[in-house]
């Protein structure tokens, strides 16, 4: 058999060093359950960065899966095919939207809504050809192409891969008062994370997201809510967005929408905002292939009955409930809603890298951001006893710095 250290040595050796991943090979999962190669179990606290929100290998996924497999893959958007209504109706029914524009990647949902804002800014708002500005925050996350690095205050993301593209401004997050000093008639949109995810769990202040609301409507500037890693059950609500009672022009959604499967992401807007697309505009050859929108309607139907909402939240509470009493004992802060967290180290007793190794040898993966901080996600399927399991694995780690 081959090994663990002979496989991530190989992988090591014939791969971009683009990620650093903890050393560990998984071989298969269940639930909120990895095994590695070796046999050996560990609880997955990361959920592919909110992308298995509903356990890995859940039965109505997998069924849907197997079953479209079987049936018809790909089809290309040159022809409908028998998923694809059910797929725009069902998600547009979620999010109260009228219109579906299907692609693969978070970031190339993003795109999509940037390159719809700006069309929307030429066509309905009148700016001026070319002048079109999007209002960003500091510390976003929101993808790694040449134009979403171009506007990442990240020095790892953005520098070195220049010449980059115009038409953004950066603002303080969590600030309405920087955003409308920011607005000028070429403002075409604000892009914002209802909470920050790869920056560590940011919450924004109470009212934000409601003041942004009202400022994008007073001024005629498109609100574009990216929900990738916030959206689909994570906070306790379909949308972290629905914790303020808010609803952006555009969501930008991805991650748990192709169920832990398949990539498949949208953007979700009404139709005097996606209709500015016209054919030859803007597609991608596997975007709203039928697998995915299999994949992506079993996920539509799990979020329709609101279990994995409620559960969140109720789970949720029992996490940060837990996590609260390690405040002062070698935590700085927690942040975080619903079965999400971002627990800051003291900087003084190690990296959050050294924690998460350090947590792993107990069972439990979890993933450090920005130095100290580490994220904790677990599979909204989780159990109870699982969950408060692992925040004891964390509480022993952390008291053996
Ligand atoms: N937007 C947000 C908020 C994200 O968290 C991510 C990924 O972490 C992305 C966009 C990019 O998604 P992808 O990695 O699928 O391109």
């Amino acid at each position: 058999m081959t090994t663990s250290a002979e496989l991530i040595e190989l992988s090591e050796r014939r791969s971009a060093h683009n990620y650093h991943p903890l050393p560990i090979v998984i071989h298969e999962a269940r639930g909120a359950w990895v095994t590695d190669v070796e046999g050996k179990r560990y609880l997955d606290f990361l959920s592919g960065y909110s992308s298995l929100n509903f356990g890995h290998g859940n039965p109505k996924i997998l069924e849907a899966a197997q079953r479209q497999l079987q049936q018809l893959t790909l089809t290309s958007r040159a022809f409908y095919h028998d998923q694809f209504a059910a797929f725009c109706s069902g998600l547009g029914d979620l999010t109260g939207k009228d219109m579906i524009l299907p692609m693969n990647t978070g970031a190339e949902a993003v795109e999509t809504a940037i390159k719809v804002a700006r069309k929307w800014g030429y066509e309905v708002k009148g700016v001026e050809r070319d002048q079109a500005n999007i209002i960003v925050m500091e510390d976003n996350f929101h993808g790694r192409t040449t134009t979403i690095v171009s506007f990442s205050t990240d020095p790892d993301a953005h520098d070195g891969f220049g010449p980059y593209t115009p038409g953004f401004s950066v603002v303080k997050y969590g600030s309405i008062e920087a955003v409308r000093e920011a607005v000028d008639s070429n403002t075409v949109a604000v892009l914002v994370e209802p909470i920050q995810g790869e920056a560590g769990v940011l919450v924004p202040p109470d009212g934000y997201l409601t003041q942004l609301r009202e400022l994008c409507t007073a001024e005629n500037i498109l609100m574009i809510a990216d929900e990738i890693q916030s959206g689909l059950g994570r906070t306790g609500k379909t949308f972290a967005c629905d914790h303020e009672g808010v609803v952006p022009d555009i969501y930008v959604l991805g991650k748990a929408l192709g169920g832990g499967v398949v990539p498949v992401s949208a953007i979700a807007a009404d139709s005097d905002v996606l209709g500015v697309i016209k054919p030859g505009q803007h597609g991608s050859t596997f975007g709203g292939n039928p697998l995915a929108c299999a994949v992506a309607n079993a996920v539509i139907e799990i979020l329709n009955t609101g279990e994995y909402q409620d559960r969140a939240a109720r789970l949720g509470e029992v996490l940060h409930a837990r996590l609260a009493e390690l405040v002062g004992d070698g935590v700085v802060t927690v942040r975080g809603r619903g079965l999400w967290a971002g627990v800051d180290i003291d900087p003084s007793l190690a990296t959050g890298r050294e924690v998460s190794k350090a947590l792993m040898s107990r069972g439990v993966l979890a993933k450090d951001t920005h130095g100290s901080t580490i994220r904790l996600a677990p599979p909204i399927t989780i159990s109870e006893e699982d969950l408060l399991w692992a925040v004891d694995q964390l509480a022993e780690t952390i008291a053996s710095f």
